[in-house]
Protein backbone atom coordinates (compact mmCIF):
# COMPACT_ATOMS: atom_id res chain seq x y z
CA UNK A 1 0.00 0.00 0.00
CA UNK A 2 1.12 3.15 -0.78
CA UNK A 3 0.28 5.73 1.75
CA UNK A 4 -0.12 9.27 -0.07
CA UNK A 5 -3.72 10.33 -0.25
CA UNK A 6 -4.98 7.47 1.83
CA UNK A 7 -7.27 7.70 4.80
CA UNK A 8 -5.74 6.35 8.43
CA UNK A 9 -6.76 5.62 11.70
CA UNK A 10 -4.31 5.14 14.44
CA UNK A 11 -5.57 3.50 17.95
CA UNK A 12 -3.26 3.64 21.01
CA UNK A 13 -2.15 6.88 18.85
CA UNK A 14 -1.12 8.79 21.71
CA UNK A 15 1.65 6.21 22.99
CA UNK A 16 5.46 5.97 21.84
CA UNK A 17 4.74 4.12 18.26
CA UNK A 18 1.46 5.46 17.75
CA UNK A 19 2.60 8.80 17.95
CA UNK A 20 6.12 7.91 16.06
CA UNK A 21 3.30 6.01 13.12
CA UNK A 22 1.12 9.24 12.93
CA UNK A 23 4.16 11.20 12.03
CA UNK A 24 6.11 9.17 9.39
CA UNK A 25 2.57 9.14 8.12
CA UNK A 26 2.21 12.46 7.98
CA UNK A 27 5.01 12.94 6.33
CA UNK A 28 4.12 10.19 3.48
CA UNK A 29 1.26 12.54 2.47
CA UNK A 30 -1.69 10.91 3.84
CA UNK A 31 -5.09 12.72 2.52
CA UNK A 32 -6.37 12.23 7.00
CA UNK A 33 -5.24 11.08 9.95
CA UNK A 34 -7.46 10.66 13.28
CA UNK A 35 -5.48 9.95 16.19
CA UNK A 36 -7.41 7.87 18.53
CA UNK A 37 -6.76 6.88 22.34
CA UNK A 38 -8.18 6.90 25.70
CA UNK A 39 -6.26 9.81 26.73
CA UNK A 40 -8.01 12.11 24.70
CA UNK A 41 -6.02 15.14 26.05
CA UNK A 42 -2.70 13.67 24.61
CA UNK A 43 -4.48 12.84 21.24
CA UNK A 44 -5.75 16.23 20.71
CA UNK A 45 -2.08 17.98 21.23
CA UNK A 46 -0.74 14.94 18.94
CA UNK A 47 -2.88 16.05 16.62
CA UNK A 48 -2.21 20.21 16.73
CA UNK A 49 1.25 19.41 16.46
CA UNK A 50 1.36 17.33 13.54
CA UNK A 51 -1.23 19.25 11.27
CA UNK A 52 -4.49 20.87 12.23
CA UNK A 53 -5.52 20.19 9.00
CA UNK A 54 -4.36 17.00 8.28
CA UNK A 55 -5.51 15.51 11.54
CA UNK A 56 -8.62 14.91 13.77
CA UNK A 57 -8.22 13.53 17.76
CA UNK A 58 -10.64 11.14 19.17
CA UNK A 59 -10.81 9.89 23.14
CA UNK A 60 -12.32 6.17 22.15
CA UNK A 61 -11.60 3.06 24.25
CA UNK A 62 -11.13 0.68 21.69
CA UNK A 63 -12.71 -2.32 23.43
CA UNK A 64 -16.27 -0.06 23.22
CA UNK A 65 -17.69 -0.88 20.02
CA UNK A 66 -19.71 1.87 20.14
CA UNK A 67 -16.90 4.23 20.53
CA UNK A 68 -14.63 2.43 18.01
CA UNK A 69 -17.79 2.72 15.23
CA UNK A 70 -17.81 6.35 15.88
CA UNK A 71 -14.31 6.80 15.15
CA UNK A 72 -14.60 5.05 12.19
CA UNK A 73 -17.91 7.41 11.44
CA UNK A 74 -15.27 10.43 12.03
CA UNK A 75 -12.58 9.42 9.86
CA UNK A 76 -15.21 9.04 7.20
CA UNK A 77 -17.04 12.25 7.64
CA UNK A 78 -13.65 14.44 7.65
CA UNK A 79 -11.61 12.69 4.79
CA UNK A 80 -13.63 9.57 3.54
CA UNK A 81 -13.50 5.86 4.00
CA UNK A 82 -10.69 4.54 5.93
CA UNK A 83 -7.86 2.85 3.71
CA UNK A 84 -5.78 2.18 6.79
CA UNK A 85 -6.58 0.83 10.31
CA UNK A 86 -3.42 0.62 12.57
CA UNK A 87 -5.35 -1.15 15.66
CA UNK A 88 -2.07 -0.39 18.13
CA UNK A 89 -3.46 0.09 21.44
CA UNK A 90 -2.25 -2.08 24.04
CA UNK A 91 -1.84 -2.78 27.45
CA UNK A 92 0.53 -4.85 30.03
CA UNK A 93 -1.13 -6.14 32.99
CA UNK A 94 0.20 -8.35 35.94
CA UNK A 95 2.47 -10.79 35.36
CA UNK A 96 2.10 -14.64 36.20
CA UNK A 97 -0.79 -16.41 37.83
CA UNK A 98 -1.25 -14.06 41.19
CA UNK A 99 -2.49 -11.80 38.26
CA UNK A 100 -6.08 -11.02 38.83
CA UNK A 101 -8.94 -12.31 37.03
CA UNK A 102 -9.94 -8.61 36.14
CA UNK A 103 -6.20 -7.92 35.23
CA UNK A 104 -6.57 -11.17 32.77
CA UNK A 105 -9.85 -9.67 31.32
CA UNK A 106 -8.76 -6.58 30.87
CA UNK A 107 -5.62 -7.62 29.01
CA UNK A 108 -7.96 -10.12 26.61
CA UNK A 109 -10.03 -7.29 25.94
CA UNK A 110 -7.56 -4.01 24.75
CA UNK A 111 -5.05 -6.99 23.47
CA UNK A 112 -6.92 -9.23 21.30
CA UNK A 113 -10.74 -8.23 21.63
CA UNK A 114 -10.28 -4.41 20.64
CA UNK A 115 -8.63 -6.00 16.85
CA UNK A 116 -11.98 -8.01 16.62
CA UNK A 117 -14.23 -4.72 17.25
CA UNK A 118 -11.80 -2.84 14.87
CA UNK A 119 -12.04 -5.19 11.88
CA UNK A 120 -16.04 -5.78 12.63
CA UNK A 121 -15.96 -1.81 12.44
CA UNK A 122 -13.72 -1.13 9.09
CA UNK A 123 -13.98 -4.36 7.29
CA UNK A 124 -17.47 -4.12 5.79
CA UNK A 125 -16.98 -1.04 3.68
CA UNK A 126 -13.46 -2.01 2.73
CA UNK A 127 -14.91 -5.35 1.05
CA UNK A 128 -17.10 -3.28 -0.45
CA UNK A 129 -14.78 -1.06 -1.94
CA UNK A 130 -12.41 -4.28 -2.64
CA UNK A 131 -9.36 -2.77 -0.97
CA UNK A 132 -8.03 -2.03 2.39
CA UNK A 133 -5.23 -2.30 5.01
CA UNK A 134 -5.46 -3.76 8.80
CA UNK A 135 -2.13 -2.68 10.12
CA UNK A 136 -2.33 -4.96 14.30
CA UNK A 137 0.03 -3.93 16.30
CA UNK A 138 0.90 -7.60 18.42
CA UNK A 139 4.32 -8.00 19.55
CA UNK A 140 7.59 -10.55 19.13
CA UNK A 141 6.19 -12.00 22.42
CA UNK A 142 2.81 -13.40 20.23
CA UNK A 143 5.45 -15.08 18.17
CA UNK A 144 8.20 -16.73 20.70
CA UNK A 145 7.98 -18.93 23.44
CA UNK A 146 5.71 -17.49 26.32
CA UNK A 147 8.61 -15.79 28.74
CA UNK A 148 7.93 -12.63 30.90
CA UNK A 149 4.64 -11.51 31.83
CA UNK A 150 1.71 -14.35 31.13
CA UNK A 151 -0.70 -11.76 30.19
CA UNK A 152 1.30 -9.82 27.78
CA UNK A 153 2.58 -13.04 25.82
CA UNK A 154 -0.40 -15.14 26.04
CA UNK A 155 -2.94 -12.26 24.77
CA UNK A 156 -0.13 -11.14 22.26
CA UNK A 157 -0.21 -14.92 20.65
CA UNK A 158 -3.88 -14.60 20.20
CA UNK A 159 -3.47 -11.49 18.46
CA UNK A 160 -0.53 -12.60 15.75
CA UNK A 161 -3.32 -15.43 15.28
CA UNK A 162 -6.12 -13.36 14.74
CA UNK A 163 -4.22 -11.29 12.46
CA UNK A 164 -3.55 -14.14 10.17
CA UNK A 165 -7.00 -15.65 10.39
CA UNK A 166 -7.92 -12.29 8.85
CA UNK A 167 -5.50 -12.65 6.28
CA UNK A 168 -6.13 -16.06 5.43
CA UNK A 169 -10.12 -15.29 5.20
CA UNK A 170 -9.95 -11.70 3.21
CA UNK A 171 -6.57 -11.45 1.57
CA UNK A 172 -7.96 -12.77 -1.47
CA UNK A 173 -10.87 -9.80 -1.38
CA UNK A 174 -8.46 -7.28 -1.30
CA UNK A 175 -7.22 -6.67 2.25
CA UNK A 176 -3.94 -6.63 3.12
CA UNK A 177 -3.22 -7.73 6.82
CA UNK A 178 -0.02 -7.15 8.82
CA UNK A 179 1.08 -8.38 12.51
CA UNK A 180 3.52 -6.20 13.81
CA UNK A 181 6.03 -7.42 16.05
CA UNK A 182 8.34 -5.66 17.78
CA UNK A 183 10.63 -6.29 20.27
CA UNK A 184 11.74 -3.84 22.62
CA UNK A 185 10.90 -0.21 21.83
CA UNK A 186 11.60 2.58 23.91
CA UNK A 187 8.41 3.86 24.52
CA UNK A 188 6.09 4.58 28.00
CA UNK A 189 5.05 1.57 27.93
CA UNK A 190 8.76 -0.33 28.17
CA UNK A 191 9.71 2.08 30.55
CA UNK A 192 6.99 1.71 32.93
CA UNK A 193 7.72 -1.71 32.59
CA UNK A 194 10.89 -1.66 33.81
CA UNK A 195 10.37 0.70 36.36
CA UNK A 196 7.64 -1.97 37.72
CA UNK A 197 10.12 -4.97 37.48
CA UNK A 198 8.28 -6.56 35.17
CA UNK A 199 9.83 -9.58 34.04
CA UNK A 200 8.67 -9.03 29.83
CA UNK A 201 10.33 -5.77 30.08
CA UNK A 202 13.42 -7.06 31.99
CA UNK A 203 13.69 -9.72 29.16
CA UNK A 204 13.27 -7.26 26.02
CA UNK A 205 16.36 -4.85 27.61
CA UNK A 206 18.51 -7.22 28.44
CA UNK A 207 18.04 -9.13 25.04
CA UNK A 208 20.05 -6.36 23.46
CA UNK A 209 19.30 -3.32 21.34
CA UNK A 210 16.41 -1.71 21.77
CA UNK A 211 14.38 0.21 18.91
CA UNK A 212 13.04 3.60 18.66
CA UNK A 213 9.59 4.38 17.90
CA UNK A 214 10.98 6.15 14.41
CA UNK A 215 12.39 2.89 13.75
CA UNK A 216 9.45 1.12 13.95
CA UNK A 217 7.35 3.50 12.03
CA UNK A 218 10.20 3.09 9.59
CA UNK A 219 9.55 -0.56 9.22
CA UNK A 220 5.88 0.02 9.14
CA UNK A 221 6.16 2.15 6.04
CA UNK A 222 8.49 0.25 3.98
CA UNK A 223 6.49 -3.30 4.89
CA UNK A 224 3.25 -1.57 3.84
CA UNK A 225 4.97 -0.50 0.50
CA UNK A 226 6.25 -4.50 0.15
CA UNK A 227 2.71 -5.47 0.71
CA UNK A 228 3.73 -7.68 3.02
CA UNK A 229 3.00 -9.57 6.77
CA UNK A 230 5.07 -7.47 8.40
CA UNK A 231 7.25 -8.87 11.78
CA UNK A 232 9.57 -6.69 12.81
CA UNK A 233 11.69 -9.19 15.20
CA UNK A 234 15.41 -8.86 15.99
CA UNK A 235 18.28 -10.87 14.18
CA UNK A 236 17.64 -13.96 17.32
CA UNK A 237 13.86 -14.27 16.05
CA UNK A 238 14.94 -13.80 12.31
CA UNK A 239 13.70 -17.50 11.55
CA UNK A 240 10.16 -15.62 11.93
CA UNK A 241 10.25 -13.72 8.93
CA UNK A 242 9.20 -16.60 7.12
CA UNK A 243 5.74 -16.71 9.05
CA UNK A 244 4.28 -14.81 6.02
CA UNK A 245 0.65 -15.18 5.44
P1 LIG B 1 2.46 3.15 25.04
O1 LIG B 1 2.07 2.75 26.41
O2 LIG B 1 3.44 4.23 24.83
O3 LIG B 1 1.17 3.47 24.15
C1 LIG B 1 -0.03 2.75 24.25
C2 LIG B 1 -1.17 3.73 24.04
O4 LIG B 1 -2.38 2.97 24.03
C3 LIG B 1 -1.29 4.76 25.16
O5 LIG B 1 -1.32 6.07 24.62
C4 LIG B 1 -2.59 4.40 25.86
O6 LIG B 1 -3.29 5.54 26.36
C5 LIG B 1 -3.36 3.73 24.73
N1 LIG B 1 -4.41 2.82 25.23
C6 LIG B 1 -4.32 1.91 26.20
N2 LIG B 1 -5.50 1.31 26.38
C7 LIG B 1 -6.35 1.86 25.49
C8 LIG B 1 -7.72 1.67 25.17
N3 LIG B 1 -8.47 0.78 25.87
N4 LIG B 1 -8.27 2.40 24.19
C9 LIG B 1 -7.54 3.31 23.51
N5 LIG B 1 -6.23 3.54 23.76
C10 LIG B 1 -5.66 2.82 24.73
O7 LIG B 1 3.00 1.78 24.40
P2 LIG B 1 3.72 1.49 23.01
O8 LIG B 1 5.00 0.83 23.34
O9 LIG B 1 3.67 2.63 22.09
O10 LIG B 1 2.73 0.33 22.54
C11 LIG B 1 1.98 0.37 21.32
C12 LIG B 1 1.74 -1.06 20.90
O11 LIG B 1 3.00 -1.70 20.65
C13 LIG B 1 1.04 -1.92 21.97
O12 LIG B 1 0.10 -2.79 21.35
C14 LIG B 1 2.18 -2.73 22.55
O13 LIG B 1 1.76 -3.94 23.13
C15 LIG B 1 3.04 -2.94 21.33
N6 LIG B 1 4.44 -3.31 21.57
C16 LIG B 1 5.26 -2.49 22.27
C17 LIG B 1 6.58 -2.89 22.48
C18 LIG B 1 7.56 -2.04 23.27
O14 LIG B 1 8.66 -2.53 23.59
N7 LIG B 1 7.25 -0.81 23.60
C19 LIG B 1 7.05 -4.11 21.98
C20 LIG B 1 6.16 -4.90 21.26
C21 LIG B 1 4.88 -4.48 21.05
Amino acid sequence: MELAGKVVVITGAAGGIGAALARRFADEGVAGLVLADLDAAAAEALAASINRGLTRAVGCDVTDPAQVAALVEVAHEAFGPVDLFCSNAGITTGTGLDTTDESWDRAWSVNVHAHVVAARAVLPSMLDRGAGYLLQTCSAAGLLTAVGDAPYAVTKHAAVGFAEWLSMTYGDRGIGVSALCPQGVRTPMLEAGLAQGHAGAQITAAAGEVLTPEQVADAVVEGLAAERFLILPHPEVATYQQRKV
